[in-house]
């Protein structure tokens, strides 16, 4: 028994690895400084302001 369940834990820690190492999906950026405030973007980029990489926000 104790067997069987460290097999699931390890498939689970290693299902859960290789999701958090790819890329993740967010559905939108903003910029780390608020330097437009709340404003956000649909895709990953730069900030126009200080050109900080945008921040996804889930
Ligand atoms: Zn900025």
């Amino acid at each position: 028994m104790n067997l069987f369940m460290r097999v699931i834990v390890a498939t689970l820690v290693s299902v859960f690895a290789l999701s958090s190492c790819g890329e993740e999906k967010f559905s939108k950026y903003q910029c780390p400084m608020k330097c437009e405030q709340e404003k956000t973007y649909d895709k990953p980029g730069t900030c126009p302001v200080c050109g900080m990489k945008l921040k996804g926000i889930k």
